[in-house]
């Protein structure tokens, strides 16, 4: 028999449960938008080339938009298209006054200057919130970027919505990534919470993510942080999203988080599953920065 210790079960946070909410609230925003204004948000997702997994996540993007109303422009553009015709493209976006969001799928192909390309996105219709003045206003105090980043933006929301104060906690962020890990930080420092980042030149990583009260898990590392590196009672968001081997799937893989989810359960008083956590929260904040960059031009 188990000592109760280990059956000490931790809360799962249903991202998938929680993200829905968040969509039919949007929903609810855009019917009242188009009743009171006659107008709808709009979001234009570029893509360029044929990447599967690029094409996946568009496509997921799309119908989301579709979903809760938003009306979504679909750029997509040849592997060979010259990056000055992408920037033009991403000019007459910025002009066009039905578009209150342009997200440009990455990676770009490898003759393609992202830095470049992410850069001429108008601040005002920034919606991914990866351009520099944006990450820069979230880094300066008093100041507020007109987007938060959707990844780390849906992680701060899965805790606030399962009632996880941040304010004074001792929260660490595995990695440090321009997409994840940095701007999550940044959020958590906005929150009042003491933020630690572990990278891969940190030294005892383990006794650093035991001080945790919150685990912010985004390595990009399969399973790598074990249950005996968590702090009892901890709330574990684990954004990584690993394919292993798994000769028992169809694909033959299956996703797998940062965190070995099984056994990290026994100790966690929260944790988020993948797939179904992070993952969904992200498009929802993507649909929720449309709407509010679009209510920020409608409603004027
Ligand atoms: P990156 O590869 O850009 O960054 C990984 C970060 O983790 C780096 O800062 C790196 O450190 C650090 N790191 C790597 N290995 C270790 C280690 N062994 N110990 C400590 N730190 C380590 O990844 P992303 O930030 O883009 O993505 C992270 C994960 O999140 C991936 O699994 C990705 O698939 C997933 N993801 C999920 C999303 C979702 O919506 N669910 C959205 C975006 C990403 P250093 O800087 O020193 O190299």
């Amino acid at each position: 028999m188990e000592s109760p210790s280990t059956e000490r079960k931790a809360v799962i946070i249903d991202g998938k449960a929680i993200a829905q909410t968040i969509r039919s609230e949007i929903a609810d925003e855009v019917r009242v938008l188009s009743q009171n204004y006659g107008k709808v948000p709009g979001l234009a997702v570029v893509i360029v080339g044929n990447r599967k997994d690029s094409q996946s996540y568009v496509t997921m993007k799309r119908m989301a938009c579709a979903e809760v109303g938003i009306k979504s422009f679909d750029i997509d553009l040849p592997e060979n298209v010259l990056e000055d015709e992408l920037i033009n493209k991403v000019h007459e976006l910025n002009a066009n006054p039905d578009v209150h969001g342009i997200l440009v799928q990455l990676p770009l192909p490898k003759h393609i200057n992202e830095e470049r390309v992410l850069s001429e996105i108008s601040i005002e219709k920034d919606v991914d919130g990866f351009h520099p003045l944006n990450i820069g206003k979230l880094a300066m105090k008093g100041r507020e970027p007109l987007f938060q980043p959707c990844t780390p933006k849906g992680c701060l929301e899965l805790l606030t919505r399962s009632g996880i104060s941040v304010k004074g906690k001792n929260a660490v962020v595995v990695g440090r990534s321009n997409i994840v890990g940095l701007p999550v930080s940044l959020l958590l420092l906005k929150a009042d919470a003491t933020v630690t980042i572990v990278h891969s030149h940190t030294s005892d990583p383990e006794s650093v993510i035991r001080e945790a009260d919150i685990v912010i898990a985004a390595a990009g590392q399969a399973m790598m942080i074990k249950s005996g590196w968590i702090k009892p009672g901890a709330a574990v968001i684990d954004v990584g999203t690993n394919a292993v081997d798994d000769p028992s799937k169809k694909s033959g893989y299956r996703l797998v988080g940062d965190v070995d989810f099984q056994e990290a359960c026994k100790v966690a008083g929260w944790i988020t599953p993948v797939p179904g956590g992070v993952g969904p929260m992200t498009v929802a904040m993507l649909l929720k920065n449309t709407l509010d960059g679009a209510k920020r031009v409608i409603q004027q």
